[in-house]
């Protein structure tokens, strides 16, 4: 193929910008290619491959615009390349969605060839699963068929009465043939068509749940519905703060069947793993007339390119997923309803270029499909909460109430130093009295036990067993502790310490480097209630009436669906966990929830701490009493008169939220102001330094109303032996700082990779 064209403006050829997936900031915004007669006419938001560099490297882009005729490129035509090809997968992204990854590109100043890479899922790039097949269709004009034996003449016959195109073998089958040659010879003579079908073979993927029968809708509920169905057809936005067990799936259900009913589709966001099971089960056992595509970490790759195509193809009118599905490939045009649960989770924000917020990005996802979305949450985020009350550019709706026939638990908070000054004996107590009575009470009853305790391992402190010796274990890698941990093969314990920074391990030393005497762990981790729990209760027999739910023994979904199952068919009794246990889960047998210590995320170098903390509490709080029975949480805390702990144990989310507000308007934080990060990265102490100081001085130089912080050591100073600095950039409106990100960008001082990333809109500080 010819790069280049001796006389390509003579030509009317057509110039496309083409969005390299490699990260080239160079250009930002694409580049300009021609392409060939051949494939003029390919569209925007197709993948295709592009000469690059002086090399002329093949390399994968996508066509973000189609150039009109006339319109100047300021390029020299001479120099523009062709386009080499359509890429082999075929993927044409909707227009909705290029014009969706456009946004994403600026807003988190992400070269928008990289934001598109990541919109893609690599299965179906690879086109994973996809297999093509030769179907039997019959010609659209039938040649002289007096030839022809009676029998084939019958297999014509059948033929037009069933649906088309059909495998070769079922057609002999259904026209009594035992062998496919007759059938062979009349594609050959013209009387059979084969057409070649591409399908994605994958997996079944179980749906839990049964088909289920609609409860009355209680009159929050039903308000809520009607005020949001107003809006359908038009962009708006609407906060469902419904206290736990309200029944907001249950208005997010009623909404989906209503939006199918108009032909139109729907997209609901769950946060990762955790709800996807119970969440997709529910969903799915009420939109029985509805298809329900599913996107989430726990499919196989080939699972993900089939739902993915059913998506892209239009299969589907409903899709459940975590974040990244608000990128699923709805056609235009289609989207109804966006739906966002649990908004408030800090997980929807993804941790690598592009850093977007699948809540934010929802809310512009609505906004270009112009159709309606709803945020859900017991415990708002104070952006969202904010822009219900103050701000007023999102409706409020309330379920304040519990769904009918469940209680609201009650909720008591343990002082935990007074309780360990009652302890007699010495020795290690995570479970107080208080907790400790109410879990056997629980246990005698019947009923199940959740208890969390959000860190993992065993201990988090290692120590030299002299006071007077002040030696600590760190990890040589980063600026943190290490975090002990057990490994419970074979009938010898051998412990071994794990930094959670860069995942480097060794083993747990057996005495102090600096003066020879011995070491000792101290402090929370889930290894060690678990130890805790099998001396308090000896009926409970760990991995069987007992199990521990946390990122060591939950490696991938399926373990996490299958513990959760066991709870819930009752064989499981006491279910102990990280956060994971904390989120979303329904199950009526739940009497008590205890928590082990709500104090963990309290003192976390973070803004959010306090808010964190609440929620927290109150999410794992509502686990509790979702059936006849009562619910009780039990949480342990120093801090017992800690606002985020005392009012999320009232239950006063309001009251809550105008504390925290007026703090953080004090202080100039989020959500009254916009804040963006951007973290510098060096193996070099002074390199990673002098770096911070040169970029904050140059964009100091532009940022006219943006408040330029820093730089600063970041709160953990050194990662996988990297040292890292940042620099704040805060203004009133969003619109100021991605001024100052598009300057940067355009001056070529924002080039993302190891050594540099832009986190707009944070939602982690250190
Ligand atoms: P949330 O998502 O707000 O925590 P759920 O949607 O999980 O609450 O509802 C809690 C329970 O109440 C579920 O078992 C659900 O089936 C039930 N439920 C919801 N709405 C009603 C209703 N109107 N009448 C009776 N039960 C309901
Ligand atoms: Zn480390
Ligand atoms: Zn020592």
């Amino acid at each position: 193929m010819t790069l280049f064209s001796p006389n390509i403006d003579c030509v009317d050829l057509t110039l496309v910008v083409v969005a390299v997936e490699r990260a080239v900031d160079r250009s930002p915004d694409g580049l300009t290619y021609a392409l060939p007669p051949k494939l003029s006419e390919l569209p925007e938001g197709a993948r295709v491959e592009v000469p690059l560099g002086r090399g002329q490297t093949p390399t994968a882009g996508w066509i973000v615009r189609r150039l009109a005729a006339n319109e100047d490129t300021g390029i020299d035509r001479e120099k523009i390349k062709f386009v080499l090809g359509q890429d082999p997968s075929g993927v044409v992204l909707p227009g909705e969605l290029v014009q969706f990854a456009r946004w994403m590109s600026g807003y988190y100043a992400c070269p928008i060839g990289m934001t598109l890479a990541s919109i893609l899922p690599a299965a179906v790039r690879k086109a994973i699963g996809r297999t093509e097949r030769t179907l039997i269709d019959l010609p659209a004009e039938l040649p002289d068929v007096s030839k022809l034996t009676s029998r084939q003449r019958k297999a014509l016959g059948v033929l037009a009465t069933i649906p088309r195109p059909i495998e070769i073998g079922d057609l002999a089958k259904a026209a009594d043939y035992s062998s496919t040659e007759p059938l062979k010879r009349l594609i050959v003579s013209g009387h059979l068509l084969a057409v070649k079908k591409t399908a994605v073979e994958a997996g079944f993927i179980a749906r839990a749940g049964n088909i289920a029968k609609a409860p009355v809708a209680t009159a929050e509920q039903l308000a809520a519905i009607t005020a949001i169905s107003l809006d359908f057809g038009r962009f708006a936005q609407h906060l469902l703060f419904g206290v736990t067990g309200s029944g907001k799936t249950e208005v997010y259900i009623r909404l989906l069947e209503d939006c199918v009913k108009r032909g139109k589709r729907a997209i609901l966001l769950v946060p990762e793993i955790a709800l996807t099971p119970q969440t997709v089960g529910r969903i799915s056992a009420r939109l029985i007339d509805a298809k329900v595509a599913v996107l989430h970490s726990g499919l196989t790759e080939a699972q993900r390119n089939q739902q993915w195509t059913m998506l892209a193809e239009g299969g589907a009118d409903v899709v459940v997923g975590a974040r990244s599905a608000i990128f699923a490939p709805i056609p235009d045009d289609s989207l109804g309803l966006v739906i966002v649960d649990e908004e408030h989770e800090p997980g929807y924000k993804q941790d690598s270029a592009p850093r977007y917020h699948g809540r934010d990005a929802s809310i512009r996802r609505a906004q270009l499909a112009k159709c309606p979305i709803v945020l859900g949450s017991a415990t708002p985020s104070l952006e969202s909460y904010l822009n219900a009350t103050e701000r007023k550019i999102s409706a409020l709706h309330r379920l304040s109430t519990r769904a009918p026939g469940l209680n609201t638990p009650k909720v008591t908070v343990v002082d935990f130093a007074a309780e360990r000054k009652e302890i007699r004996d010495r020795g290690v107590h995570l479970i107080g009295p208080t907790l400790r009575a109410s879990m056997a009470k629980t246990l005698d009853d019947g009923g199940q036990v959740l208890l969390l305790l959000n860190r993992r391992g065993y201990a988090n402190y290692i120590a030299c067993t002299d006071p007077r010796c002040e030696w600590m274990l760190t990890c040589s890698e980063c600026d943190a502790g290490m975090v002990c941990h057990l490994d419970s093969a074979g009938a010898q314990r051998r412990s071994y310490v794990r930094c959670h920074h860069c995942l480097a391990e060794q083993l747990l030393p057996k005495a102090c480097p600096d003066c020879g005497k011995g070491v000792t762990v101290f402090g929370l981790g889930t290894q060690r209630v678990e130890e805790e729990l099998t001396r308090l209760f000896p009926s409970l027999i760990e991995g069987e009436t007992m199990l521990r739910i946390d990122g060591d023994t939950m490696q991938t979904s399926a373990h996490f669906h299958s513990a959760l199952e066991r709870f819930g068919s009752g064989q499981v009794r006491v279910l102990m966990g990280t956060q994971m246990i904390a989120k979303g889960l329904d199950f009526p047998n739940v009497q008590l929830v205890g928590v082990i210590s709500a104090d963990t995320s309290l003192t976390m170098p973070d803004f959010r701490a306090s808010e964190r903390t609440f929620q927290l509490v109150s999410q794992v709080s509502g686990r509790a009493g979702r059936g006849e029975k009562a619910g009780r949480a039990i949480i342990q805390s120093f801090e017992p008169d800690a606002p985020a702990i005392r009012l999320a144990a009232s239950h006063d989310f309001e009251r809550f939220a105008a504390l925290e507000l007026a703090d953080r308007k004090n202080f100039g934080l989020p959500p009254y102001r916009r804040l963006a990060r951007l973290i510098l990265r060096h193996t070099s102490e002074t390199e990673c330094a002098d770096r911070s100081s040169a970029l904050c001085e140059e964009i100091r130089s532009f940022s006219g109303v943006v408040e330029v912080r820093g730089p600063s050591v970041c709160p953990i100073a050194r990662i996988a032996g990297k040292y890292r600095r940042h620099i704040e950039l805060l203004a009133d409106r969003a619109a100021d700082i991605s001024r100052v990100l598009a300057e940067a960008r355009t001056r070529g001082l924002l080039k993302l990779g190891e050594e540099l990333a832009v986190d707009v809109d944070p939602m982690s500080m250190v």
